[in-house]
């Protein structure tokens, strides 16, 4: 079963589309890392298009090399990585079913010992993956959004892509002591999302304070507030300024740059990583592709983090 990225084996543009050209295998069993797709958007509030997220981020992922120029890591040495596919829907407009699927689905790779880094659908995907990764005990949480995805309901909807961390939190799969949420911004009709997070005591960085305090300083607070425990990460790529990433649902000026980001998940290495997703990727309203290519880059950062974690372990 091959399991490694082989780079020189043919070139970049060749071949079948996967995650980082890594190998395509169903099963998880015998990895340490699973590459998962789910392209899903029927829970957002305004524009539609996440669900084509996954596969244009496979896609440009091919742009994706092994070394990481910083940290020298290669994952593919360290790890045991493939791509797993994508989650199935047996009924893709019933939003409860769909929940189900994604939860059985990260359960199959949880009940592998697979820490899995997934790409995105709408954020509504990540309360479904953290009820069956967090089975044992309470999550920590870095979040990166422009958004605290805290509000109650939304049109009569408790399950939609602004409530998974309020739902996560009342099911007991995360601490909000534990909880990070960075690049929070741009207005809303009522306070209520932000103002949960806060009575909860989730740090909440919004993005002029993440501008008063510098990527450093943003870096030593979320490591201080996660500490050691099992902590998931996930980024919505609406924290990045739409300079860097228009093509997502609800874009909001004034956020992340790039190289902010990168330097941030870089300051996140060696912390107790149990899982990473990066969501809200909406291909069709960026025709240049180069939003993908942001997320593909930003789950190339977190695989980096996610192997070198398991590798320690390891040793
Ligand atoms: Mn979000
Ligand atoms: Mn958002």
């Amino acid at each position: 079963m091959p399991t490694k990225q082989d780079q020189m084996s043919h070139p970049r543009y060749m071949g079948i589309p996967t995650f980082m050209r890594t190998p395509y295998q169903e099963d998880p069993a015998g990895l340490d890392i699973a590459l998962i797709g789910v392209p899903y958007d029927g829970a957002v509030t305004n524009r539609a298009g996440a669900r084509h997220g996954p596969r244009e981020m496979r896609d440009q992922s091919s742009l994706m090399r092994a070394i990481h120029h910083v940290t020298r890591i290669n994952p593919y040495e360290l790890c045991r990585i493939a791509d797993i596919g994508d989650v199935t829907f047996d009924a893709v407009f019933d939003h409860k079913a769909v929940v189900c699927d994604i939860e059985a689905f990260y359960e199959r790779v949880h009940a592998a010992g697979v820490i899995p880094l997934s790409a995105g659908g709408d954020h509504s995907i990540t309360y479904p993956i953290m009820k069956a990764i967090a089975r044992t005990a309470p999550l920590g949480l870095i979040h990166i959004d422009a958004h605290t995805d805290t509000w109650d309901q939304f049109q009569g909807s408790k399950f939609m892509h602004g409530t998974p961390f309020r739902r996560a939190h009342e099911d007991g799969l995360l601490d909000a002591n534990r909880t990070v949420q960075i690049g929070i911004r741009g207005a809303q009709n009522t306070p209520e999302g932000w103002e949960y997070s806060l009575e909860q005591g989730m740090r909440v960085i919004f993005m002029e304070e993440f501008t008063e305090m510098g990527v450093d300083a943003v870096i030593e607070e979320a490591r201080h507030v996660v500490g050691e425990g099992p902590t998931y990460l996930s980024f919505d790529v609406d924290g990045l300024d739409p300079v860097y990433a228009p093509g997502t649902g609800t874009p909001e000026i004034g956020g992340i740059t790039t190289i902010e980001a990168q330097a941030l998940l870089r300051g996140l290495r060696n912390l107790n990583l149990i899982g990473a997703d990066v969501v809200e990727v909406a291909p069709p309203y960026d025709p240049s592709g180069n939003t993908s290519l942001v997320g593909a880059t930003l789950m190339y950062e977190m695989l980096c983090l996610l192997a070198e974690v398991i590798a320690n372990k390891r040793a």
